[in-house]
């Protein structure tokens, strides 16, 4: 199969390597010392501030998206949540659900946020803020940036979930004022799920500590002090934190700026092969992770050509697994992702078969 989701994705082979092997233990000087270094290079990748620590969750990114949320915030707050699709919706159940104050920013389907519509929630006593850097369910990459200064005119404390777009895309914490910014292990990381990473500023830092989180799990304060050390509360998915830190030193070697620019050249290159399909490209400011489609063919029978069935078909016919989209979406669009180990030669295999579909009239 090639693999075309975005996550988990495909892995170098070197770190599959890795997988093979019996998971070592873990409370030893060793792995310590290879946890240090992980979290030294993550807060590089992340251009974190000085005095950042990174906390090391065992969980899937949503793990990561709830843990943030309940160890900065409580009912006293007032965020903003953006909520452009499915992950947007994700924060505000998050929100929901532990009772914690917030209004929500809906921009258009595909679209990002702008000025006017952040300034419309100035001097509203708000606290905090949480975006989706990229929001992977439209493929829409928010202007962090701009969120940033937002959020320091109005002394807010910005969360950002980069769990698609870390290293796809760029994340300047400390330029762009960012307290909290996470990711997952499965995918631009290109690793098995499992694992999600939390790089947290000193503010966030300082709210984290002072906040009484009723978790046993989730409380970051237990995961900062065994951090001191290297270590984390409980027993972590060990093998993937083993295979995160090959990446990472492969990821350094070869210049993190390349990585980056082998990412954005793969959607570059799908997005210029498409042009003469009948794909319609669906975001107007995307991230270089994915990339949302709407087919605009039609079938023999003069029906629309549906998702669903060329998501089916690529799978079954031609082993390329694509991203199918849920819900209301999933016959009108699905989304092609250009993480992981992944080359021109395998999206030529794609648009191949997609030329093959458009002949058999089912794209
Ligand atoms: C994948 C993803 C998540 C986390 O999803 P899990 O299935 O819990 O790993 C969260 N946010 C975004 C933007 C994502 O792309």
């Amino acid at each position: 199969m090639i693999n075309f989701t975005v996550g988990p994705v495909q892995s170098d082979p070197e770190i599959r390597e890795i997988g093979r092997e019996d998971v070592p233990y873990f409370r030893t000087p060793e792995f310590s010392a290879l946890m240090k270094e992980n979290e030294e290079w993550l807060l590089k990748l992340a251009n974190a501030p000085a005095d950042s620590r990174v906390v090391f969750l065992t969980g899937s990114g949503s793990a990561a998206m709830e843990c943030a949320v309940m160890n900065l915030f409580g009912p006293q707050d007032k965020l903003i949540v953006i909520n452009g699709g499915s992950f947007g919706a994700r924060f505000a159940k998050i929100c929901d659900i532990h009772k914690i104050p917030h209004d929500e920013i809906r921009p258009e389907f595909g679209c990002g946020v702008t000025e006017d519509d952040l300034a419309a929630f100035a001097g509203k006593g708000y606290t905090g803020l949480l975006v989706n850097a990229g929001e992977t369910s439209t493929g829409v990459l928010y202007d962090v940036e701009m969120i940033g200064r937002f959020c320091r005119e109005q002394g807010l404390v910005l969360v950002v979930d980069a769990v698609s777009s870390f290293i796809a895309d760029e994340m300047q914490m400390e330029q762009w004022g960012v307290d909290l910014v996470f990711t997952g292990s499965q995918k631009a990381l290109a690793l098995p799920p499992g694992i999600s990473l939390l790089m947290m500023g000193p503010r966030a830092i300082r709210r984290a500590m002072e906040h009484e989180t009723e978790s046993l799990y989730f409380d970051v304060k237990d995961y900062l002090k065994n951090g001191e050390r290297g270590q984390t509360p409980f027993t972590p998915a060990v093998a993937i934190l083993i295979q995160l830190h090959r990446r990472l030193e492969k990821i350094f070697a070869e210049g993190v700026e390349k990585e980056r620019a082998r990412v954005r050249d793969l959607a570059a290159d799908f997005r210029e092969k498409i042009k003469d399909l009948p794909l319609e490209v669906l975001t107007k400011c995307p991230s270089n992770a994915v990339t949302s489609l709407h087919p605009t063919g039609t079938r023999a029978d003069g029906t629309p050509v549906k998702a669903t069935e060329i998501f089916s078909v690529l799978k079954d016919e031609y082993g390329i697994w694509i991203c199918p989209s849920g819900g209301d979406l999933a016959d009108y669009m699905f989304r092609v992702g250009h993480i992981g180990y992944l080359t021109t030669e395998d999206n030529d295999r794609l648009i191949g078969a997609f030329r093959d579909l458009m002949r058999r009239g089912i794209l």
